[in-house]
């Protein structure tokens, strides 16, 4: 038996009729799925506008464009997380300024942004790391005392409060993740969700390639032009159709990781009171949503032998991120600070199995043979 780090959750009977419905019609973007997809993440988390694309990546890369990154520009982002972020304003020309996390709880240091501003500063990235908001009054107040764009990437953080809040509506834009390690999944897609009024329109000339031809099909234009730039960010409707195959089921989805994510804390608390391992903080501000379940531990050296001894018993563990400040693409662009929080977190972090269909059998195993090799 090998209990991998993860399992995609796709009940085919489910699937199979959206899946059919979608091909026996117009199956190219913004189709009836597409429609249908837009309307669940409007209504239930009351987002302003919201369009899906064919990975968060891709929506990043609108909001950098939405931005109007020039080259020059500063955007100040963590160094510890995905590398989509990065490349979204560095291929506009942005100059990226990594920030270290907190100490306690992988997210980004608000404290850190502030004393990174200067005069060229245009955007904060702010990520929610395995669901855990980040400090979003810090945040905001910070971008609106200085005039800066916010974009949460909230890739883990689609159910998932600050202060009641649904993350990636409180930032300028936010990006959700339908890649098929996150909660909710498309194999791979993404949503762009867009809370400016200002940004709404550009926005869906942006993701047809730079025309309105949403408005067209919506009966408001004659025709449809080329009118600025952009590019095909709007994902097949059969993608939609398999998305909405999960929003159709999305509480039962969120509570079984929720329950997931609960099980394994508490069956890791008695080796977080012997001091052996941390499981993750929760900010009073923050919810969990089941994204994914993490413990840190002592040394680097601990967690290489940790991961190595849980593969041997079938655990399929993993870590990441690998510092992006220090990564071979990076490294000589980067100003040289050290970022130690973010270092630390490199090395001694792991991430456990974590899917739908583990069952609490398994998650006890996995506890028993991290309990093992500690004692
Ligand atoms: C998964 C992930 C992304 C990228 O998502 P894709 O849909 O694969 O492009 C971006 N940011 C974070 C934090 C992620 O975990």
């Amino acid at each position: 038996m090998f209990l991998p780090f993860n399992k995609p959750y796709l009940p085919w009977s489910s699937c199979k009729n959206m899946i059919l419905g979608a091909l026996s019609g117009t199956i190219a973007g913004n189709g009836k799925y597409t429609k249908k997809c837009h309307r669940f993440f409007e209504q239930r988390f009351g987002f302003m506008k919201v369009l899906m694309t064919t990975s968060c990546s891709d929506a990043l890369e609108m909001a950098s464009l939405l931005c109007r990154i020039e080259p020059g520009d500063e955007v100040i982002m963590p160094s510890f997380t995905f590398m989509s972020a990065a490349n979204a304003f560095l291929m506009r020309g942005a100059r990226i300024i990594f920030a270290d996390t907190l100490s306690e709880v992988p997210n980004i240091d608000p404290d850190e942004i502030e004393k990174l501003i200067t005069p060229k500063t245009k955007v904060i990235v702010v990520a929610h790391y395995s669901g855990i908001a980040c400090n979003m009054d810090m945040i905001m107040k910070l971008a609106a005392d200085h005039m800066l764009f916010v974009v949460e990437d909230a890739a883990h953080a689609v159910d998932s409060c600050f202060r009641g809040r649904p993350l990636g509506s409180i930032g300028h834009f936010g990006a959700f993740s339908f890649h098929e390690t996150k909660n909710i999944i498309s194999g791979e897609g993404g949503l762009l969700i867009v809370n400016s009024k200002d940004h709404e329109k550009r926005a869906e000339i942006l993701w047809e390639k730079g025309t309105n031809r949403a408005a067209f099909y919506r009966g408001e234009i004659d025709k449809y032009q080329w009118i600025d730039v952009g590019s095909s960010f709007l994902p097949s409707d059969a993608v939609a159709a398999l998305l909405y195959s999960q929003l159709s089921r999305f509480d039962k989805i969120q509570r079984r990781r929720k329950k997931i994510w609960w099980s394994y804390c508490e069956l890791l608390k008695p080796l977080e009171e012997c001091g052996y391992l941390k499981r993750p903080v929760i900010p009073e501000f923050s919810t969990v949503n089941g994204s994914s379940f993490y413990i840190t531990v002592e040394s680097g050296l601990i967690r290489d032998k940790l991961l190595h001894s849980l593969k041997e018993h079938g655990i399929g563990a993993v870590f990441h991120y690998l510092p992006l400040h220090s990564s071979p693409c990076f490294l000589d662009k980067h100003d040289g600070r050290a970022l130690p929080n973010t270092d630390r977190f490199s090395s001694t972090i792991l991430r456990l199995p974590f899917y739908y269909s583990l069952k609490k059998s398994q998650i006890k195993y996995i506890a028993d043979q991290i309990t093992r090799f500690f004692t």
